[in-house]
Parts: C-alpha cells; sequence; structure tokens
C-alpha cells in the first residue's frame, strides 16, 4: 500500500523554531508526584503522539501545557510566553492552543454553528458574521458543514468529534493538544476523526497527540514519546521507536498493545 503521508513526509517539514519549551517540570497532586523532571522541546510543525500506560500521566501533561492544571516546579514556554499563574499568560497561551478530548464537551443546548461561535464572539470578540463564516469554513473542513443548524445529540460520536475539533480551529491556535480524541468511540467513526487529524498534520500544524492509536503514530507522528510513573521513558522516530524500542518497560507497553 502507499503511504502518501510518508511519501510525502518532506512537504510536512519541521522548522526549527521552539513551539513549547519545557524544562524539568514537576507537578504533584497532593502528596502524589505525578510529573517527575519533564524535559521536552516541541518544534514547529511537529506531530507528537504520547503514549503510556494507563495512570502515566499523560492527561496531566497535556492538562498542564494549557494551564488547565498547574505545574509546581520547573518551566513550561509555548510561544514565547511564560506559563505562570498570572491570568493574562495563561488567556493568551489558551488562545494559541486549541485542545480536543475524549469527551467531546460540546454545549448540547446550542447549535453545532453556535458552538464553533460561542469563544470567538465572546472570548475574541469577532463580528457575529465573521464568527460564522470562519466556522463554516471549519465546519467544511472537517467535512460536515450541512450539520450546522442541528444540535450535538443529533450528531454521531465521530461528528462531534470533528465539530469538538472545528470549534477548537475557530480560535485560529498555533498549536493542537489532543487527549485521546478517538477512545471514546465507535470502531467505525475512529477512521474519520483520525482522517481530520491527519489533514490538520499536512496543513504544518503543530501537534501533541496523546493516542494508543499506533497506526497512526506510524504514518503521521515524526516522533513518538512514551512516558511511565510520571516520566519521559523514551522518545524515538516511530520507525525507530517500534522497531527497536530501547527500554523494557517500552518493549512491554508494546507487546501488550501492538
Ligand atoms: P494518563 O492520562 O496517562 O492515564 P493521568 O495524567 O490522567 O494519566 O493521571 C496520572 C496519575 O495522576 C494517575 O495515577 C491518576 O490517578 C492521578 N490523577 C489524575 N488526576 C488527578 C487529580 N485531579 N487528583 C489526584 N490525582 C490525579
Ligand atoms: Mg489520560
Amino acid at each position: 500500500m502507499t503511504d502518501p503521508i510518508s511519501a510525502d513526509r518532506t512537504a510536512m517539514k519541521v522548522s526549527d523554531e521552539v513551539a513549547i519549551e519545557i524544562t524539568k517540570m514537576n507537578k504533584w497532586y497532593g502528596q502524589f508526584h505525578v510529573l517527575r523532571d519533564i524535559d521536552l522541546t516541541v518544534y514547529r510543525g511537529e506531530r507528537i503522539v504520547i503514549c503510556g500506560p494507563s495512570g502515566s500521566g499523560k492527561s496531566t501533561l497535556i492538562r498542564c501545557i494549557n494551564a488547565l492544571e498547574e505545574h509546581q516546579a520547573g518551566s513550561i514556554v509555548v510561544d514565547g510566553t511564560t506559563l505562570s499563574s498570572d491570568l493574562k499568560n495563561i488567556d493568551k497561551i489558551r488562545s494559541e492552543v486549541g485542545m480536543c478530548f475524549q469527551h467531546f464537551n460540546l454545549f448540547p443546548h446550542l447549535t453545532i454553528l453556535e458552538n464553533c461561535t460561542l469563544a470567538p464572539i465572546w472570548v475574541r470578540k469577532t463580528p457575529r458574521k465573521e464568527a460564522e463564516d470562519t466556522a463554516m469554513h471549519f465546519l467544511e473542513k472537517v467535512k460536515i458543514p450541512d450539520q450546522a443548524n442541528k444540535y450535538p445529540g443529533q450528531l454521531s460520536g465521530g461528528q462531534q468529534q470533528r465539530v469538538a475539533i472545528a470549534r477548537s480551529l475557530c480560535m485560529r491556535p498555533r498549536i493542537m493538544l489532543f487527549d485521546e480524541p478517538t477512545s471514546a468511540l465507535d470502531p467505525e467513526m475512529i477512521k474519520e476523526v483520525l482522517d481530520t487529524m491527519i489533514e490538520l498534520a499536512e496543513e504544518g500544524m503543530t501537534m501533541l497527540c496523546v493516542t494508543h492509536e499506533m497506526g497512526f503514530a506510524r504514518q503521521v507522528a515524526n516522533r513518538v514519546i512514551f512516558m511511565d510513573a510520571g516520566q519521559i521513558v523514551e522518545q524515538n522516530e516511530p520507525e525507530e521507536f517500534f522497531n527497536n524500542p530501547k527500554s523494557d518497560r517500552t518493549q512491554l507497553f508494546l507487546s501488550q498493545i501492538l
């Protein structure tokens, strides 16, 4: 099978520009040391897949990057802005970082279009017409413009997740974080969401994806990170990562999921 993504890998160029710089970052939940000395530099245009056993701290790491969780030591710099408890910085980072979760968190009482225009209108102060045009642009991109006036409950899980992605894109993020975006979906809907993510990757979006979709990792990621017990244990380009895992913990994990 020809693989259009890897054939075109050079077109998905990774730049020298740093998008996220995490240095010696530590986080505790109360007494529980959940993230330990995380060092991670993400370059613009990278597509990073984060994997690891349940409870290893993947979601916590992702959530620290857009300040949904606070870290207690070390630093996180996103697009040159240092994450601190300063609310101005948090606003700035959230406006540049889009996030997509396992559960789509759409507002059930708002239409698809309204879900997509809410934040641009109320947070960004975008005029309604312009916000609607942008929303329709991204709903077309995720291939469901015809659903714009329906409510989330009328859509399939895969469609709702694509709305959630479109909604994030309406805020024009420079970085997208995904936390197991397909793990709540029925198998037949997983592909349509992954296809949307692949398109984003092809367009050069900087992406960090927590996912167990190893096919996606092989096809799209330029780097795979393995986490265990709050640490980054191993990272490599997908080919090396899957064919030649270095640590025992990575080998064990891969033997369980592949
Ligand atoms: P993963 O996404 O890799 O499954 P998480 O980041 O969700 O891991 O969780 C890492 C560890 O932190 C787990 O042991 C989990 O129970 C714990 N944890 C997660 N969220 C909280 C919280 N809000 N309070 C206390 N412990 C938490
Ligand atoms: Mg998680």
